[in-house]
């Protein structure tokens, strides 16, 4: 053979290694220790930056110089800084990078325990630690797999292959033009629900949108309608979703309705609890608005929206643990036996992803490190902050909230009562309000719309945000929308609608 490569020698030393590693640890120092400073989320276009890393790469690619990762760091939207209010993702905690540094090294990914004996047993626990601590019943079991979407559509065709009412096996035998299978869910959903169904070719009549109600919780009143409707143009019912939270108001279905709705009507009642699950870790949650998701059939909790675990790591479980292995009967003899249901460490036979990274010890390490309380404080903190930014918004004349908060998202809208604009207008004005915040760089905050209605919104992750900060947007959300609003006689400015 001829002799290795230095190239290759030299990419894997280890001293190479370290002084990158300690390089970026010093600038990692740096950052955590000063949060605020710096802009909350730099703005460039998407073709700008594209520009930029390729000239990077053109430049130095390929010479061994270490990897721009100090340049990521300064360009990308800092969850840490306590003007971050956007997205629902929350600030991975510093110490849950290392445990990915760590994975990243050893490159197990499980699958087959074989290959992450760790990681496949520190996975089992979590999940048993999660249940017990949300009150889950003892049947439960599950798995982690790479975000909600994922999770959500792994528990719909686990749902599929337990009420799939034909003679048939779907999984052997395809979908069958005689029966047209649906679920029901609140018009609200994350649109990931949306799309497991289409991709388990249920097509546009699968989904069957209830309507929701002042708070945009599903109407439970309504449910017998749309199942009977479902019935009469020939459809076959076969899960009801409930969402907890919905993503656009952080609005809880009401599950115990949704629990009674399904045993009535035999459907797999599954929750996507993708960002408000650990809110159940609260007595004061798990008994008021989540009550009923220990009587779902599965659940889907994102670890890196509530817990401050890195993305993504997703929990999906089952309240029958067994159910979560009937999702995909198939065989794959030469790497998993499917035999028997024993072989909960062969966790590849339940999840999606056959090679996959070690989530577990993100959620691990966390349990370790800082256990529960410490879930418990930062949720109640999330949670006070969005309390607290409803009763800022209501206390000014000039805005609107879209309703009282359930959690940590919370939606509003500026809305001057003397300036006598229409709806089209109060819709531009928010948009154009905030397009220019986030293009000063200072603040981040999102939108969406209700109802056709444009909003703003705000999910409060970090819990270095304090009251401060939140008086401080909103005073930048006034002041842009009244540069807006005296700029418009001026300069003969028409108000478009998107
Ligand atoms: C965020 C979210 C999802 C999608 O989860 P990802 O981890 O981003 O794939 C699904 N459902 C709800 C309710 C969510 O809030």
């Amino acid at each position: 053979m001829n002799p290795i490569s230095p190239r290759l020698t030299k990419a894997f030393s280890a001293d190479s290694y370290n002084t990158k590693a300690a390089s970026l640890q010093a600038k990692l120092h740096a950052y955590l220790s000063d949060t605020s400073a710096g802009v909350a989320n730099p703005t460039v276009s998407p073709d700008e930056e594209y520009a930029y890393w390729l000239k990077r790469l053109k430049e130095e690619g390929g010479k061994g110089t270490p990897a721009p990762l100090d340049e990521v760091l300064d360009r990308t939207v800092h969850i840490l800084h306590p003007h971050y209010m956007g997205h629902q993702v929350s600030p991975g905690l510093p110490s849950l990078g290392l445990a990915d540094q760590l994975s990243g090294m050893l490159n197990a990914g499980m699958g087959v325990y074989e290959m992450g004996r760790p990681g496949t047993v520190m996975e089992r626990i979590v999940i048993e630690q999660f249940a017990d601590a949300l009150g889950l019943p003892d049947t439960t079991d599950g798995f982690l797999t790479h975000g909600g979407t994922l999770a959500n559509l792994t528990a719909l065709l686990a749902a599929r292959a337990a009420r799939w009412p034909g003679k048939n096996e779907v999984w052997e035998d395809g979908q069958t033009d005689e029966l047209r299978p649906c679920l029901l869910v609140n018009e609200q959903a994350h649109y990931c629900i949306d799309r497991a169904v289409r991709i388990m070719g249920w097509g546009a009549g699968g989904i069957r949108l209830v309507p929701s109600n002042d708070e945009f919780r599903i109407r439970v009143d309504q449910i017998d309608q749309a199942v009977e409707e479902a019935l009469a143009e020939g459809y076959t019912p076969i899960a009801i979703v409930g969402s907890a939270c919905t993503t656009s108001t952080g609005s809880f279905d009401d599950l115990a309705g949704l629990a009674d709705a399904a045993q009535r009507h035999q459907l797999w009642f599954h929750v996507d609890a993708a960002h408000g699950g650990p809110f159940g870790l609260l007595p004061e949650y798990r008994q008021t608005i989540l009550a009923g998701l220990e009587r779902a059939d599965s659940i889907v909790i994102d670890f890196h929206k509530s817990c401050c675990v890195p993305a993504l790591c997703t929990g999906l479980f089952f309240r029958q643990g067994k159910d979560a292995y009937r999702t995909f009967r198939q065989r794959a003899d030469y790497l998993l036996s499917f035999e028997s249901e024993d072989e909960w460490y062969n966790l590849g036979r339940r999840t999606f992803e056959c090679t996959k990274q070690m989530l577990s010890l993100r959620v691990y390490s966390l349990l370790y490190e800082y256990g529960f309380p410490f879930l418990h404080d930062y949720l109640r903190r999330v949670n006070e902050l969005g309390q607290h930014l409803a009763t800022l918004v209501n206390s000014r004349m000039d805005f609107d909230l879209a309703m009282p908060p359930d959690c940590n998202i919370v939606c509003f809208r500026y809305f001057p009562k003397t300036a006598n604009l229409n709806a089209q207008q109060i819709d531009a004005l928010n948009e154009m309000i905030r397009q220019q915040l986030v293009e000063s760089e200072q603040f981040y905050i999102v939108s969406t719309k209700l109802r056709g209605r444009y909003y703003l919104r705000c999910t409060l992750t970090n819990p270095f945000t304090d009251e401060g900060h939140l008086e401080k947007m909103l005073d930048a959300v006034e002041e842009i929308g009244n540069e807006i609003q005296n700029l418009r006689p001026l300069a003969g400015l028409h108000f478009v609608t998107a």
